[in-house]
C-alpha cells in the first residue's frame, strides 16, 4: 500500500512540481495551499506523513503544526524559507521531525520523506514490536505514540517532545547502537548547528526521569560510540 501524503504549499508551481515527482515515486498526494483547510483535511484523514509550508494563507505553517499535534500524531516535514532559523527551531520544538529549507533537491527531499515514514510509520512500528498500534513497550515502560505519552507501571513519566522523540528513535531500534549524530538527527533534525553533546543531556534527562526514578538500566552507553537500548531478554 502506498503511503498517503498531504502537501500543503501555496506556491502553485512548486506545489505542482513537488506532487508530480511524489505521485512518480509511488506515493498518494492531497494538496492544499490554505492552511486552514489543511487542517481540517489533516484532521479529518488518514495521512501517513505532511509536508507543511510555513507561510500559508488562511493559517500559518507553525499554528498548523501545533494544533494539528493536539489532535493527533502525523510526521511533519516542514518546508521553510533560507534563513528562518527561529522558523526551523519553533518548528522542531512544535513537534516537526523535519525541515527542508527552500529551494531544495527533490531528491533530498524524496530522502527525508523516506526516511520520516521509516521511522513514524505505524506499521513500521508494529514490525519493531509493538503489542498495539503506536505502543512501544520495554519492561514496565510503555510510549504510546499517538497520546505522546510515556508511563512506567502506570506511573505516567513526563517528557519533552525532544527526549520523548529521543526514547522513541531508541525504542525502535532496539539493539541497534545509535550514534549521537543519528540521535541529533532524528530529534533535532539534519542542519542542526548544535554540538552532538546535546544528545549526552538529552540521554542524562531521560535517565534521571526513567532509569534513577524506576531503578532500571534501560538506556546503556557504549563508550566511543552512542547509545542502545536492548530487549528485555538481554536485560
Ligand atoms: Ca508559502
Amino acid at each position: 500500500m502506498s503511503a498517503k501524503i498531504l502537501l500543503v504549499e501555496d506556491e502553485e508551481k512548486l506545489a505542482r512540481f513537488v506532487e508530480l515527482e511524489l505521485v512518480h515515486e509511488g506515493y498518494e498526494v492531497t494538496k492544499s495551499g490554505n492552511g486552514r483547510e489543511a487542517l481540517d483535511l489533516a484532521i479529518a484523514g488518514s495521512f501517513d506523513l505532511i509536508l507543511l509550508d510555513i507561510m500559508l494563507p488562511g493559517l500559518n505553517g507553525l499554528e498548523v503544526l501545533r494544533r494539528l499535534q493536539k489532535e493527533k500524531e502525523i510526521p511533519v516535514i516542514l518546508l521553510t524559507a533560507r534563513d528562518a532559523v527561529m522558523d526551523k527551531v519553533a518548528g522542531l520544538d512544535a513537534g516537526a521531525v523535519d525541515y527542508i529549507t527552500k529551494p531544495f533537491a527533490i531528491e533530498e527531499l524524496l530522502a527525508r520523506i523516506r526516511v520520516a515514514l521509516k521511522l513514524h510509520a505505524p506499521k513500521m512500528l508494529r514490525e519493531a514490536g509493538a503489542v498495539e498500534e503506536g505502543i512501544l513497550t520495554w519492561g514496565e515502560l510503555r510510549l504510546d505514540e499517538r497520546r505522546h505519552r510515556v508511563s512506567y507501571a502506570g506511573h505516567e513519566i513526563f517528557l519533552t517532545n525532544r527526549e520523548f522523540l529521543m526514547l522513541k528513535t531508541l525504542l525502535e531500534n532496539r539493539d541497534i547502537v545509535m550514534t549521537r549524530d543519528t540521535l541529533l538527527n532524528q530529534v533535532c533534525g539534519y542542519d542542526f548547528a548544535g554540538e552532538t553533546n546535546i544528545v549526552d543531556v538529552y540521554i542524562r534527562y531521560l535517565r534521571s526521569k526513567i532509569d534513577d526514578v524506576f531503578g532500571v538500566k534501560m538506556i546503556r552507553t557504549v563508550r566511543g560510540v552512542g547509545y542502545v537500548i536492548q530487549s528485555e531478554e538481554d536485560r
